[in-house]
């Protein structure tokens, strides 16, 4: 075999080597992730019970346990080259600080303007929107980079977007909700006095900042009474997971390219869709018995889904609107304790992820976050790019193994996902540099609590 060629400091695939399809890798899995259920009638949902919340398109995807590769539509691929490929980048100076054995590559998805990997299923959801004939579709958005994606998506293709935004997300960051708006969507704090469900939450509870699991109630019904809407979901659902493999299918193209074999690949787990992506064509090896590699999700100790979850169904959201997913859960009542800055915040887990962490293919931990922002802090000053807290998870991560290497000398080879930027999460950094981030783990009572609001079904 010619020897290949040593690796640029960053990794950029030409225009002829970008990806094509999606790979779904719920096609390789032996034991499928676990059907959305009806929450009425507790029946795996088909695809009529979905028409009039999602896209016929994007239902048919949800539903396809068994198509390998699925083309990414010419529109999407066109939308794609604006800031695809993103990079994989050799992170020497890391390595130089931690004065550690190991190499460390991460591949960095914050070079748009929503400033995270989003936009990859953003653009692929407002897409078949457009396709479809509707006018326009709904979402909510927690801290807004769900939000500030989709809107970047449907401004593209020309669809109105509205998005509710929990209302203490609105106050406290203006600078997202004017993203949103300069992109042309109609934002609205959450919960409002447009719906139905908002109105009966403002009367129960006067004052209330909002939650996500109110947005979300108040995202579905406008999409589900508005003739030529419907809803979209960012993270969580199988085709999410399915756009956001363009991340791992380029991170593997990247990697052959040069010889690059990596031992461990590490992400960031809110829902799971990053991680889900970056891994999708290494764990696709790994369950065909091809390959294999240590893959490690990490999380907040301050909303430990995976780590102290239970695998069973549970509400989607916490208004009860949505489906059940059977998904490593801490309940969906469960809200992370108030001083929790570091993102990553819902309750429960992408079910394929779920799935294969209960098969004992993938490892999680979490960390507490004044420990993840050291790592960022660490990351931001030798490598210049400035983290999404979130994304830090990844980082403390990929650190913690490399000073393992340092100690046993090996020179494991690790991959994580840099999923974004922080310029907006600037608050989170302030209470950092103040000294006055703290650490909070839910104790066993604290977490009895969420439990105890999932629903008894016997599944
Ligand atoms: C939303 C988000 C995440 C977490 O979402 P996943 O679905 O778990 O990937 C991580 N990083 C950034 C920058 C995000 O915006």
């Amino acid at each position: 075999m010619a020897k290949k060629e040593t690796a640029p400091y960053k990794i950029y695939l030409t225009e002829n080597e970008l990806p094509t399809s999606w790979y779904n890798l719920r096609a390789d899995m032996k034991t499928k992730p676990a059907p959305l259920l009806h929450p009425g009638t507790l029946q795996p949902l088909k695809f009529e019970d979905m028409q009039p919340i999602f896209c016929d398109e994007l239902i048919k995807q949800e539903l396809d346990n068994e198509t390998q590769f699925i083309p990414i539509p010419e529109p999407v691929m066109d939308f794609y080259k604006m800031y695809r490929p993103s990079p994989l980048v050799h992170a020497e100076f890391l390595e130089k600080l931690l004065d550690t054995p190991a190499k460390i590559y991460y591949k960095f998805e914050g070079n748009n303007t929503s400033g995270s990997h989003k936009l990859n299923s953003a653009i692929a959801q407002a897409y078949y929107a457009k396709a479809q004939g509707l006018k326009g579709v709904t979402t909510e958005t927690g801290a807004g980079q769900w939000g500030t994606a989709l809107s970047m998506a449907c401004s593209y293709f020309d669809l109105d977007c509205k998005v509710y935004m929990v209302k203490v997300s609105y106050e406290q960051k203006p600078f997202r909700r004017e993203v949103m708006r300069t992109y042309g969507a109609n934002v609205t704090p959450s919960p409002s006095m447009d719906t139905e469900v908002g109105r009966r939450i403002n009367a129960e509870h006067p004052g209330t900042t909002g939650s996500l699991g109110c947005a979300i109630s108040e995202a579905v019904e406008v999409a589900v009474s508005t003739p030529g809407y419907r809803y979209e979901l960012g993270s969580v659902l199988n085709q999410v997971l399915l756009h956001q493999s363009i991340i791992g299918l380029e991170t593997k193209a990247a990697c052959d390219k040069y010889g690059i074999v990596p031992d461990i690949i590490i992400g960031c787990a809110g829902g799971g869709s990053n991680l889900g992506g970056l891994i999708a064509p290494f764990m696709g090896e790994k369950l065909r018995g091809e390959k294999d590699y240590r893959i490690i999700a990490v999380e907040p100790a301050s909303c430990p889904s995976f780590t102290r979850g239970k695998y069973v169904y549970d509400f989607a959201d916490t208004g009860k609107v949505c489906p059940m997913a059977k998904m490593y859960t801490l309940g969906h009542d469960f809200i992370p304790s108030a001083n929790h800055a570091g993102g990553l915040r819902y309750h429960g887990m992408s079910p394929v992820l779920s799935e294969l962490y209960h098969e004992g293919l993938m490892e999680a931990r979490s960390y507490e976050q004044t420990a993840v922002f050291d790592a960022a802090v660490q990351f931001a000053r030798v490598e210049g790019i400035l983290p999404a807290p979130e994304s830090a998870h990844a980082i403390k991560g990929a650190i913690d193994e490399a000073l393992k290497c340092k100690e046993t000398g090996e020179e494991k080879i690790i991959i994580f996902g840099l999923t974004g930027t922080g310029y907006f999460d600037l608050v989170a950094y302030q209470k950092y540099n103040d000294g006055e981030m703290s650490d909070y783990i839910p104790t066993d009572e604290d977490l009895a609590k969420g439990f105890a609001s999932i629903p008894d079904i016997g599944l």
